[in-house]
């Protein structure tokens, strides 16, 4: 009896986590129900089904360009081989992945570059406007002074993701070599003014640490006079063991891994009331091991600007590829080998190299 009552409750309960999980996306990607009906990997997203082998990936993350105008201090830019460095992504390459992936839903526009300085922008935007996705992107803020800029973005993007990690000026530029945060903020300004005709959602990634968390209620009482959201993500180690700066990365990490509770009562102690219920960070509270609950590899993955893919956005460098589109259609590559020994370790929680330390 109490076997059938725990096994009740956990069905039901799962039940209404893929309830909840339906209205909040069909509302976030502008989706119709027919999108669920039709597209298995957005059911199997859903419906939390993960097998070896999947249907192709509804949700892509693709890397329009690696040039950039900036050199932050984190960036694994620095290590990425020069001739890699410096291009765009290929229409023709754009153009082959939508051909061969039919359930492409949501386009994150974002890689190793600055994605409004890649020299087809508008011509990426066109075209993926043509194919009715979902598109967000996430860009430094350092064009938005140009108008042309904010045009572009404001007519195609669903989603415009601007990354700030502090609001001290010394701080910002020290962080983001070759930024002026007083034109930064300017150009965020100029383009909540502009959007004030589009609606289009913006809001602010600020990449948390033990460096920064206690400008945390400052930054999003600063961002929210603005009338823009901040979102919060913990820093992360973008390195595996087989890379040199992994231990450097790893100790980094650490340190605000340890203080993760005292990181959460301060935030609660300082942020205003009023923004109490709309900031929620319990995920400081919880576990944030990802090997055996990742959705990437399963439903989403990266793509770089010359057609490598790799499962996720934090492995986005040639040697974590799983294959290439240069040489292989994208079916064969999303059920190759690698992707099945791949979705074979989070199934089974086995050891599995590139993610053993995600994310830290
Ligand atoms: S490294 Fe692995 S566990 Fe981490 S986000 Fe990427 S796919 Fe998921």
């Amino acid at each position: 009896m109490l076997k059938k009552l725990y096994r009740k409750y956990l069905i039901d309960k799962k039940l209404f986590r893929i309830f909840g999980k339906l209205i909040y996306y069909k509302k976030e990607w502008n989706l119709s129900w027919i999108d669920f009906i039709k597209n298995k990997s957005l059911l199997y997203f859903i419906f939390e089904i993960k097998k070896e082998t999947m249907p192709l990936p509804f949700y892509l993350q693709v890397e329009p360009t690696t040039k950039c105008n900036l050199k932050c201090e984190f960036c694994t830019r620095k290590t990425m081989s020069k001739d890699r460095l410096n291009k765009d992504i290929d229409l023709n390459l754009l153009e082959k992945i939508f051909k061969e992936n039919k359930n492409i839903k949501v386009v994150k526009l974002q890689g190793m570059g600055e994605p409004t300085i890649s020299s087809n922008f508008e011509e990426i935007l066109k075209f993926l406007k043509s194919k009715n996705v979902y598109l967000s992107t996430i860009i430094n803020g350092t064009t938005l002074n140009s108008e042309k800029v904010r045009k572009l973005l404001l007519q195609y993007f669903d989603h415009i993701i601007i990354s700030v990690d502090s609001i001290q000026k010394e701080k910002y530029e020290q962080i983001r070599k070759g930024a002026k945060f007083d034109n930064v903020v300017e150009g965020i300004k100029k383009l909540v003014k502009d959007n004030k005709k589009y609606k289009k959602k913006i809001s602010i990634n600020y990449v948390m640490s033990h460096l920064n968390y206690k400008e945390i209620p400052k930054t999003i009482d600063f961002f929210e006079k603005l009338g823009i959201p901040v979102g919060f993500v913990e820093v992360q180690n973008w390195k595996t063991p087989i890379d040199s700066e992994f231990f450097d990365e790893h100790n980094f990490v650490m340190q605000e891994r340890i203080i993760r509770e005292k990181i959460y009562n301060y935030i609660q102690q300082n942020l205003k009331e009023e923004y109490k219920e709309k900031y929620n960070f319990s995920f400081l509270m919880k576990s944030y091991h990802l090997k055996g609950k990742c959705n990437w590899g399963f439903y989403m993955c990266f793509i770089t600007f010359d057609g490598l893919i790799t499962p996720c956005c934090i492995r986005m460098e040639e040697k974590y590829a799983l294959g290439s589109l240069k040489e292989k259609s994208f079916s064969d590559i999303w059920n190759n080998k690698n992707f099945k020994k791949f979705r074979k370790a989070h199934l089974k929680r086995i050891y599995y190299p590139l993610c053993e330390y995600c994310p830290d």
